[in-house]
């Protein structure tokens, strides 16, 4: 079109229903050619980090999960679409220390096969490793998990999504026998009579699920919150409980403790549906309100509060998040929120039940379909001889050639340079979000070989050998798997960039070099196809669930086991997925957090997000309109506490740990605990959060202590 063409009409320029690139709510959308023909106006794009943006966000108000409602982030998604914006080459690096320079395609997949397999051949097959995402599509993680079993058969495969809810999906696991982030849609949320939300800021994090707790709220509901900051989740809250950071274990123990006390235990549904309690109900029968109120900083009578109202709504559900989850005993901890669902019958029954708030994009189904260490696709475990036999069947290869269980997300990156020389990192970028990054830094640059493909020049990306430019959401199709167990069809909307190729292909290419020309296809619904068989009979079972399908019915809930199955909304209300049916109690004990405060560090950290960025920031921190929304770090602390320091707001401040320090500018509110601060985590530099963070393990989920570490505060000067 020429300049002086008229736009077209928006009528006229068909719009193409999708889903946002970020969180796991994803919110549906629709994505319309922008105005102009691509010479694109970009209107509703919030402007791009360069060139034209070729398509602009629309509402799709009948995806029912948000109803065309976006927050910032989806509403902007589509400036990272400029080509400006994005790489469009791949890069590789001569030498070491030399700069990155565009090469051909062939130049960097033939470098990036040759390393991996060079460093197989020189230290053993585990010595070349996979970190893989859990904003990577279904068919992505599927095939990455496929290719690191069966071409470079290495134990060395795990994935960001580690670092989000695997101490919730353990949990589950060992009290349900399945883990799916919540087994009841959202829409049965307004319709309990009072939700506990522990340790999340949906406000902030992802906005247009508020819209679920102020039906709540009108339906009569009752909403309590628990987080150490008063944040905008909590200012909705008819109770706010705000204990220290790492406390959340005692916390729900306490609140067990006051449900067997008051006699609001309900004894035909724990005789009839559970295992376990008379250890549970010991466990929790230590932990008496006023020590838990010395433990927590909750008061007594707001213990009994919670406990009246959970246990006098009809229905209640309890939902955690990252705060009670991304600790060292993040497992427990929400073995014991679980507890408190189960002892008053509020789990496997309607509008009750506990549920997890799954952070990432693809956090769901990233972890059913074998990214992760110890799993096969469909929610299989790698130790179970006849998950092997199953998955190996569908990839045609000998049981016994499949590796066996690796080592989670924080000890690969940990063991980088040692025992694992090379590393092929997909859509993940570890350098801003690992815990003990500078460590984790360091660890990347010491491989022999690191080959990182994504969509922008990422802090891990930068560090790499060969860098592989790949499609991003709405230039390529796939499956996510809400928060909801929902899969939902990504549509491709534009053709990505000359020079650019789609992960598949990315696959595709490595694994023909080193021996495998079939078996890994670059059409995703062929990539599904197979995912369908491999995870059939598996505990997340997509076998009934195809493209067309999922298009016609806005989502599909797994497990799906054939075409004529309605799909599974509502999980354990007639039986858990335990083999006797019944859910299990865990008795779990309070135990302090991995690094207590003390002289030389008195506080406590707490890191967390923002409502314009979007995990390590690698993608909404180059798009224009959210940069200046949230365009750095801050450091969050009560205003009594920064009187005593002589802290001034906007003073830049450092937060020291025995792992090293951040600064950033000094925010002051009354909405935090003085004896706690808060650092987002999108940012990379001198005011990275996870410079700091403690990468403390638990020992069933292997989840790091992101959520709390000892520090102090020093002024940082002019
Ligand atoms: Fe995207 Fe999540 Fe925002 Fe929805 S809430 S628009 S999925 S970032």
């Amino acid at each position: 079109m020429s300049e002086a063409a008229a736009p077209t009409p928006a009528a006229a320029r068909p719009a193409v229903d999708t889903h946002c690139p970020y969180c796991a709510l994803q919110c549906g959308m629709a994505l319309r050619p922008a105005a102009g023909s691509g010479s694109g106006s970009g209107s509703g794009s919030g402007g791009s980090s360069g060139g034209a943006v070729p398509v602009e966000v629309v509402e799709r108000p009948a995806f029912p999960v948000n109803r065309g409602a976006l927050c910032g982030k989806g509403a902007n998604a589509a400036a990272l679409l400029a080509p400006g914006a994005r790489l469009t080459v791949p890069l590789v690096r001569p030498r070491r220390g030399a700069p990155l320079e565009p090469a051909t395609w062939d130049e960097a997949l033939d470098r990036v096969a040759a390393g991996l397999s060079r460093t197989a051949e020189a230290h053993g097959r585990d010595a070349v490793g996979v970190f893989g995402g859990g904003g990577l599509t279904n068919e992505k993680a599927y095939l990455l998990g496929k290719f690191a079993r069966v071409v470079l058969r290495t134990a060395t495969v795990d994935y960001n999504g580690r670092f989000c809810m695997s101490s919730a999906a353990a949990a589950q696991n060992r009290a349900f026998g399945l883990d799916r982030g919540l087994p009841f849609p959202l829409e049965d949320i307004p319709r309990t009579g009072c939700l506990v939300l522990v340790g999340g800021n949906p406000a902030e994090t992802m906005p247009p699920f508020v819209r679920y707790l102020r039906e709540l709220r009108e339906n009569g509901g009752r909403l309590v919150v628990v987080d150490p900051r008063r944040t905008r989740t909590a200012g909705l809250a008819d109770l706010h409980l705000a204990p220290r950071p790492g406390t959340d274990l005692a916390l729900a123990l306490g609140l067990l403790h006051l449900v067997v006390a008051e006699g609001r235990t309900d004894e035909a549904f724990v005789a009839e549906r559970t295992t376990g309690w008379p250890e549970a109900r010991a466990a929790a029968m230590a932990h008496w309100p006023e020590l838990v109120e010395s433990v927590t900083g909750v008061p007594v009578p707001q213990l009994r509060e919670t406990v009246r109202l959970f246990c006098d709504a009809e229905a209640s559900m309890v939902l955690t998040a990252r705060g009670p989850e991304q600790q060292s005993k993040g497992t427990d901890t929400v073995s014991a929120w679980i507890n408190l669902c189960l002892a008053t019958g509020r789990a496997g029954r309607p509008h009750s039940g506990y549920g997890c708030l799954t952070g990432q994009g693809n956090g769901q189904g990233g972890r059913e379909h074998g990214q992760k260490a110890d799993q096969l696709p469909g929610y299989r475990r790698l130790d179970d001889p006849a998950a092997r036999a199953h998955v190996a069947a569908v990839w045609g290869v000998d049981p016994e050639s499949l590796p066996g269980p690796g080592r989670s997300a924080y000890e690969l990156l940990d063991s980088l340079g040692r025992d694992v020389r090379a590393l092929l990192v997909a859509g993940s970028n570890p350098v801003v979000s690992a815990p003990h990054a500078a460590h984790v830094a360091e660890r990347l640059a010491a491989l022999d070989l690191l080959a990182v493909s994504d969509v922008v020049l990422s802090e891990t990306a930068a560090l790499a050998d060969v860098v592989l430019p790949v499609a991003q959401w709405a230039e390529e199709t796939g499956t996510m798997t809400t928060l909801e167990g929902r899969v939902v069809l990504r549509r491709r909307a534009v053709d990505p960039p000359p020079g650019v190729r789609s992960d598949l292909e990315v696959l595709h290419g490595l694994a023909a070099r080193l021996g495998h020309g079939e078996g890994f296809p670059v059409e995703p619904e062929k990539a599904f196809d197979e995912l369908r068989r491999a995870s059939a009979g598996g505990p997340a079972d997509y076998a009934g669930i195809g493209y067309g399908r999922i298009a016609a019915e806005d989502g599909v809930f797994w497990p799906c086991p054939s075409a004529d199955h309605p799909g599974t909304p509502r999980l354990f209300l007639d039986r858990f997925a335990t083999p006797d049916g019944r859910a299990r109690f865990a008795a779990v004990q309070h135990r302090p957090a991995a690094e207590e405060p003390d002289a030389e560090y008195p506080l406590r950290l707490t890191t967390g997000r923002v409502l314009a960025q979007y995990q390590s920031g690698a993608q909404t921190r180059r798009v224009a309109a959210l940069a200046a929304a949230a365009p750095g770090p801050f450091v969050e602390l009560h205003p009594r506490l920064a009187e005593r320091l002589g802290i001034g707001e906007g003073a830049p401040v450092a937060v020291v740990s025995r792992r090293g320090r951040a600064v950033a500018p000094a925010r002051l509110t009354d909405a935090i605990r003085p004896d706690t601060v808060f650092m987002p985590f999108h940012w990379p530099g001198a005011g990275r959060a996870n410079t700091v963070t403690n990468p403390a393990l638990d020992p069933v989920s292997r989840m790091p202590e992101f959520k709390v570490c000892a520090v102090r505060l020093e002024p940082a000067g002019g």
